[in-house]
């Protein structure tokens, strides 16, 4: 496999370049928002200005032109996960909407009273609340799988909460708040001996490794642009063909429609279905660009140079006198989550902005998760391919006179 010159890559990404608060920036936020390459913006930049119109509608060349941009996408993602057809892939505003998608069209045409979610405790608020609203509609019961002390799933917990009434289980591949990367083909493998139809909420795992929908053989899976070096408002929900086909719209409105009457409205085939009105098309235009370079630079590598970086990230900060890591799993990607006893997590993230590093404390939109562990909030440092060792140098002298200020 031929090196990649990270030292180059980075500078792709000029946001980097710049100083905060007097310090040259570290940004260590990328499990919220991933930076943009010049390529992205670029491609942006050429559609706002030379290619803008609306698509699958007009006749005039314009649009077609847009449309075939904006379809390409559909392409580039199917072949990036590894989707047997681009049919599978609907776009969406992003991970949440993908979710509200799958619970509202899949879950509400197929819970009844009694049948059970199961979901886990280190879910992101997007993969709990929009079943729990499905739930409390149809009667469903929503199930938890445990996370142990190391920030890892009970697995054998897990086994036993299958059985004869699950019908769907929901989770997430890479705990946002952890680090830690689930077996999620294991937990398929599982839920699929109890013909229970399975969901990946893969908003963290997508960005950093590579991933197979066929090979993990989930039903539905989802992630967003924002967090791959796409542009913010754009976002995929995956789903089996076969799954697709039988559910019912969950938006109406313009373009998901075959015909309409006020009697009587037909519906358009899948995915178009799910995809009512004006969609985003800049920005699924811009993701498409975002695939591209990401492929330039192999997900395989991007998962190697990251998986350097948070090895070195763990190890630093397990050095730092009173910090306690939260999760501790072996198998992580990116994020790195801890806690002081003596030292509030806002406060140290207000102290290292004032440094030039960037990082999110707080609860991280997984409340279940933080209370698991007994903490109101951490602080998180989330790594991507073009950091260096240097930002966790940063991060760690940060850390290290935040201390000392406190103390
Ligand atoms: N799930 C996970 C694991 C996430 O990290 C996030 C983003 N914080 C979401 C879902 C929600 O994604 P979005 O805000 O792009 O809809």
């Amino acid at each position: 496999i031929p090196k990649v010159d990270f030292d180059r890559i980075r500078k792709d990404f000029t946001v980097l370049d710049q100083q905060v608060n007097g310090h040259p920036l570290v940004y260590l936020d990328n499990a919220a928002s991933s930076q943009m390459p010049v390529s992205v913006a670029d491609r942006l930049d050429a559609y706002h200005r030379n290619e803008h119109a609306n698509v699958h509608r007009g006749i005039h060349t314009l649009s077609q032109k847009a449309t075939d941009a904006f379809e390409m996408t559909r392409r580039k993602v199917q072949q990036f996960i590894g989707a047997s057809s681009s049919d599978e892939i609907v776009f969406t505003t992003g991970t949440t909407d993908s979710l509200n998608l799958a619970a509202n069209s899949y879950g509400m045409e197929n819970l009844q009273k009694g049948d059970e979610i199961i979901l886990s405790e280190m879910e992101h608020h997007a993969n709990i609340v929009p079943w729990q609203m499905v739930a409390q509609k149809t009667g469903a019961v929503i199930r938890v799988i445990p996370v142990l002390d190391n920030g890892e799933l009970d697995m054998q917990a897990y086994k036993e909460l299958l059985g004869p009434r699950t019908k769907i289980v929901s989770v997430i591949h890479v705990s946002n708040a952890l680090g830690t990367v689930n077996p999620v083909k294991e937990i398929t493998a599982l839920a699929h001996e109890h013909h229970a139809v399975v969901v990946i909420d893969g908003a963290q795992s997508v960005p950093h490794q590579p991933v197979d929908v066929q090979d993990i053989d989930c039903d539905f899976f989802t992630f967003s642009s924002h967090k791959m070096c796409g542009p913010t408002g754009f976002g995929i929900l995956y789903g089996k063909k076969h799954l697709l086909d039988k559910m019912p719209p969950y938006r109406g409105g313009g373009d998901m429609i075959d015909k309409v009457s006020f009697e009587e409205t037909t519906y358009n085939v899948v995915p178009f279905r799910f995809e009512a009105g004006t969609p985003p098309i800049a920005a699924g235009i811009g993701l498409g660009a975002a695939i591209d370079y990401l492929n330039e630079i192999g997900m395989e590598q991007i998962a190697n140079r990251e998986y350097e970086l948070v090895d070195y990230a763990v190890s630093r900060l397990r050095e730092i006198e009173g910090l306690q890591m939260i999760g501790e799993s072996s198998n992580r990607a990116s994020v790195c989550s801890f806690v002081f006893d003596d030292i509030h997590a806002s406060d140290l993230g207000t102290i290292l902005d004032k440094r030039g590093i960037a990082v999110r404390t707080g609860h991280h939109c997984a409340q279940p998760i933080l209370r698991r562990f007994n903490v109101p909030a951490t602080t998180r440092a989330s790594v991507s391919f073009y950091n260096t060792t240097e930002d966790i140098d940063r991060l760690v002298d940060g850390i290290h006179y935040a201390k000392s200020f406190f103390e």
